[in-house]
């Protein structure tokens, strides 16, 4: 822990009575240098500066001249790496829907704070607070990597497959699992895909990518077929894959290849931002491999990359409710709804249901107590490599034969 009173606070609020409080608050729990701004420009003046950078910022969220909003947008732009917490009179929906909108700006957030602010809240957040020094290492390890690198790392086979169960709410049954590819980096060690997937999205290296990642599933699902496990094998296709027709005569030939039935392979679907207006080969491909009985999905339902439109163009026999409508939507009324109305709309459309993103008991029991048929997350399984498969499947059976899994056929 680093010592408090060394921590550059600022707070940013109009109201200036508000700013005398603060101050106070912080003063009491040792938070010594802070500086008070009653408006965004003079702030961002003390942000610009290295010497009255704040680690911390209180941000109030309704201001006159610039708003909470709009001095976030700022922070983006300057790129800032502190610490953020919002103060609002707000209700909790419109914190929330703030709080989301930081994180996507990816500017780190110890959480918000109601008006009128009460010590004890405030001393739980600054508890979280994590020293800043590692915060910089992490943002430091955070390396963007360039289309040369993970072009090689295609050639030379670092990218490497992981499957993560799908298991069914009703039953118990392990059904399948989900290709998720990882970058085995010769220095860096393991990289998640949300740190190279759009760059070999936007750099033409999804169609070699997808083909290394298929090749794989394909391999491993033969493997798992001749040992008598028939799971369903999901593999995640991009938009972009989509836009030649090559992709499908290239898909069949290699499920041909590997004597894989159709009906055992899923295409999880999103929409990339690079995808144009016209839609009709996607259209085609996908109507294709439809009618020659693969599973597709639509991935990430709920999020802006997969609207509506999708679910009436593409005949899609899966949906997956994205997990951020998942997780904690038993405590949540505005994710419920969501993930409610998401679960009935692919009921009255004969789709199945997965809902991704399932972390806790309570999460699972929600699943099970709404009827959706499949489970994916880290209450399950994380994503596993082919080596420690079979004992997870071992593990998972004896806890849902012991009742440590509770299925909604026995209840
Ligand atoms: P996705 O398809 O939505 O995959 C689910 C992500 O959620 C995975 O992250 C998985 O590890 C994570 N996850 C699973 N269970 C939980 C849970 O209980 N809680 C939380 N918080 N997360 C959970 P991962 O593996 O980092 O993949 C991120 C995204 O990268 C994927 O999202 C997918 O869109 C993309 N991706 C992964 N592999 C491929 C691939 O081979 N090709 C393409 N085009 N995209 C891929
Ligand atoms: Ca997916
Ligand atoms: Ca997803």
């Amino acid at each position: 822990m680093q010592i408090a009173s060394k921590i550059k606070v600022l707070i940013l609020d109009d109201d200036t009575f508000m700013l005398k409080l603060l101050t106070r608050m912080l003063a009491k729990q040792g938070y010594t240098t802070v500086s008070a701004c009653d408006n965004g420009r003079d702030a961002l003046k003390r942000i610009d500066h290295a010497d009255t950078c704040p680690d911390l910022i209180l941000l109030d969220l309704n201001m006159p001249d610039m708003d909470g909003i709009e001095f976030v947008r700022f922070l983006v732009d300057r790129n800032y790496h502190g610490n953020l917490v919002l103060v609002s009179g707000e209700d909790e929906r419109m914190l929330k829907t703030a709080e989301r909108l930081v994180h996507a700006h990816k500017i780190p957030m110890l959480g918000y704070l109601h008006k009128p602010v009460k010590p004890e809240k405030l001393s739980e957040l600054l508890q979280k607070w994590e020293p800043y020094s590692a915060t910089t290492q992490k943002q430091a390890s955070k390396k963007i990597y360039g289309a040369t690198e993970i072009q090689s790392a295609i050639l030379n086979h670092e990218l490497v497959n992981y499957y993560q169960p799908k298991v069914s709410v009703t039953t118990g049954d392990v059904i399948g699992v989900e290709t998720l590819v990882r970058w085995h980096h010769p220095e860096d060690g393991l990289i998640l895909p949300d740190r190279f997937i759009h760059i070999a999205e936007q750099h033409g290296l999804i169609n070699d990518l997808t083909g290394l990642v298929l090749k794989q599933a394909l391999a491993q699902a033969k493997i798992w077929h001749q040992s008598g496990q028939i799971l369903r094998v999901a593999i995640n296709v991009s938009m972009d894959n989509l836009a030649s027709l090559d992709f499908q005569d290239f898909v069949v030939k290699l499920v041909t290849e590997n004597g894989l039935p159709p009906q055992k392979i899923t295409l999880e679907v999103t929409e990339s931002q690079l995808m144009g207006s016209d839609t009709r080969i996607p259209l085609e491909i996908l109507t294709r491999l439809r009618l020659k009985r693969f599973h597709l999905s639509i991935d990430d339902f709920g999020t802006g990359h997969s609207s509506m439109a999708q679910l009436r163009d593409i005949p899609f026999s899966e949906l997956k409710i994205d997990q951020g409508f998942v997780h904690r939507a038993w405590m949540d009324d505005t994710l419920r709804a969501i993930y409610d109305a998401s679960l009935s709309m692919a009921k009255q459309l004969g789709m199945e249901v997965v809902a991704e993103g399932v972390e806790d008991r309570n999460d699972w029991e929600l699943l099970r107590q709404t009827g959706c048929d499949y489970a994916q997350g880290n209450f399950v399984s994380v994503p596993l490599l082919p080596t420690d498969f079979s004992r997870w499947v071992e593990e998972w059976q004896s806890r849902v034969r012991d009742g440590l899994i509770v299925v909604s056929a026995t209840s």
